[in-house]
Order: C-alpha cells, then sequence, then structure tokens
C-alpha cells in the first residue's frame, strides 16, 4: 500500500511517500480502507521529534475515517464496506482503567498515530473497540475531521471544567480544530462565549460557529477586552491549549474560583504564574488529554444530530503530505486540514 512515513525526525522533507506491505489483520481486528485522515498540530510535532520517542519509521494521523475491508473471524457487529470512523487513541482495553472507561488513563493509552502508527497511509488494521459507524449525511472527509479534536473539547468543557448551563467561557484560538469544536461544544449549553484569533476573517467564522464576542490577540489585550465584555467580571473558564505567549492573559481573564483548563502548548511549554493569584482567587488548573471512548460516543451523538459541526479547510491528496504540513505550518487555516489516499 502507499504511505507517508517518516525515517527520521525533521522537517518536511523527511516525509517520504512510499510503498509499504499491506498489514494483515489478526483475528480479533478490523481491517478499514482509508478514505480520508485529518492531521492535526500533533503530526508535526510528532514528526519533528517533539514528544515522546517514537519507533522509526512512523506513519503519522490520527483521525481516520474509511470503510471495512476485512473482518477478523473474532469480530462480530460489522459488515463489509461500512463507512466507519476510527476513535483516535490506543488503550489496552482489559486494566483497571479502561474497564472503568477511563481510557485516556490507562497506561498504554496513546494516541493513534503518535506513540502507534496512525492512518496516513490506504489500509490500516485496527481493534474493533476502535471502529465507529457513522451516518450516510457525513462524507468521509467530514467524519475524519472529527474525533480528535471534538473528544478533547469535550473531555475539557464537559469531563474536565464541568461546564454548566449558561456560564462564561472564554475559549482561546477560535479558529483552531480545538477552538472549533470547543465554541460549538459551550454553545450547547447556552454558555457566552468569547473566543480570539489573530485576524478578523477567522473572528468573523468563529461568529457564525456561534461564538458571542471576538477579540484579536495581535490588536487587543485579551484580558483587559475579557474584562470589558464581562463588566470587569471574568470568564467561568478558560479553555487553553496556545501556552506561553496567552497563558498569563488566560489566567487573568478567570472570575474568582474560574477554572482554567489546558490540552496543549503550541507557542512553548514553560509558562510562570504568582502563587499569590492562584489562591487568593481561589483558581483552578486542570490539564487534559485527549478524552475517553465514553465522551467521544457522546460527542458523536452531537455531531450525528448535527448539534456540532466539524468544519473543514481543505484536502491534499495523500501523496502531497508535505505540502499538507506546511499549509498547516503557516497556521492560515480555520478548520481541519485533511488528506485523502
Ligand atoms: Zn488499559
Amino acid at each position: 500500500m502507499k504511505t507517508v512515513i517518516f525515517r527520521e525526525h525533521g522537517g518536511i522533507e523527511k516525509l517520504e511517500y512510499t510503498d509499504v506491505p499491506d498489514p494483515k489483520i489478526s483475528a480479533d481486528e478490523v481491517l478499514v480502507r482509508v478514505r480520508a485522515c485529518a492531521l492535526n498540530h500533533l503530526d508535526i510535532w510528532v514528526r519533528q521529534g517533539l514528544g515522546i520517542p517514537v519507533e522509526l519509521p512512523h506513519i503519522g494521523g490520527s483521525d481516520i475515517a474509511g470503510e471495512i475491508v476485512e473482518i477478523g473471524e473474532y469480530v462480530t457487529g460489522f459488515r463489509m464496506g461500512q463507512r466507519v470512523l476510527l476513535a483516535p487513541m490506543h488503550f489496552c482495553n482489559h486494566c483497571a482503567k479502561c474497564v472503568a472507561g477511563l481510557q485516556n488513563q490507562c497506561p498504554e493509552f496513546t494516541v493513534r498515530g503518535y506513540a502507534v502508527d496512525g492512518g496516513n497511509c490506504e489500509l490500516i488494521a485496527v481493534p474493533p473497540v476502535n471502529v465507529i459507524p457513522f451516518p450516510d449525511k457525513l462524507d468521509f472527509i467530514q467524519a475524519a475531521s472529527v474525533p480528535l479534536v471534538f473528544l478533547t473539547a469535550w473531555h475539557m468543557l464537559v469531563g474536565r471544567a464541568g461546564i454548566r448551563q449558561g456560564q462564561t467561557v472564554l475559549v482561546l484560538g477560535g479558529g483552531s480544530g480545538v477552538g472549533i469544536a470547543a465554541i460549538q461544544i459551550a454553545k450547547l449549553f447556552h454558555a457566552t462565549v468569547i473566543t480570539t484569533a489573530g485576524d478578523e476573517t477567522k473572528l468573523e467564522k468563529a461568529r457564525a460557529l456561534g461564538a458571542d464576542h471576538g477579540i484579536n490577540h495581535y490588536k487587543q489585550k485579551i484580558s483587559e477586552e475579557v474584562r470589558r465584555i464581562t463588566n470587569n467580571a471574568g470568564v467561568d473558564i478558560v479553555v487553553e491549549h496556545v501556552g506561553a505567549a496567552t497563558w498569563e492573559e488566560s489566567m487573568k481573564s478567570l472570575k474568582p474560583a474560574g477554572t482554567l483548563v489546558t490540552c496543549g502548548a503550541t507557542t512553548g511549554s514553560s509558562a510562570g504564574f504568582d502563587l499569590r493569584f492562584l489562591f487568593s482567587r481561589q483558581l483552578s488548573l486542570l490539564g487534559s488529554y485527549m478524552g475517553t471512548m465514553g465522551e467521544l460516543y457522546e460527542v458523536l451523538g452531537h455531531v450525528f444530530a448535527g448539534r456540532v459541526k466539524p468544519v473543514v479547510d481543505r484536502t491534499f491528496p495523500l501523496k502531497e503530505a508535505r505540502a499538507a504540513h506546511e499549509y498547516m505550518e503557516a497556521s492560515q487555516m480555520f478548520g481541519k486540514v485533511v488528506l485523502t489516499p
């Protein structure tokens, strides 16, 4: 099959469009023909070698949609040709955390395409627990655009921050994958949503998704604008993933007893703050990583019902993976960048 691999870490020139042997499924696996695989910033970091060490050569790509082309003899409940998306994670499925439904706390947990190979290829063998059929109204490209960012945003807002109806939520980077999902999920809870972006076009698109207020983070100071918008109250929840560049502004935007939840550090992983500010304002700082299978089914229910929508920026053929990575690194997109074999 065709695949995009890298044999060593580095720039986009390390991505190689090449042939590898077709995967063989075991009796308890399903073979899926990949029809679309959405990119995430994670793909760039893994290629650059910025995360945990991965086995090389490596196939990236976390968000996969395709059709079932082979079913292992021990697997039931699926049919050939079925259109499915894949839960973008790997877990053991039998430890105490997994059986408690807390897959993202499993000792073996990793994101698909990170410590295990992903879907930048034509065929992928996966356990049936990862395989989720999706309705006809979504095409493969839309389906591939959902799992990682919607699960991440759902776990942040619902699983970790415990969002309640009518709260005020600041979503950093409203044009990012997580931002696009978080805005829509917060609106499911009738939240007042303030979001940030680097240009007016992205802010306009974020408003179209439901954001009530937009802040241009290049022209305006985030915490000052939040104070102005909220009549000095601040927000209940900040959805962070930008990291060093915005951390201080994010903390300053919280109301007393507010919650900052973070899933990323795109602009840098070191941030400092005054402990007196943390305790005297009784703030909560929460880390969040992906989510559980239960949460994935929960948010997919909203996607399948059309209450929240995947946003696709553009697609590239798999063989143009380098151009797709380059496009992502330039941060010009609003929504998902998707590779199609
Ligand atoms: Zn486990």
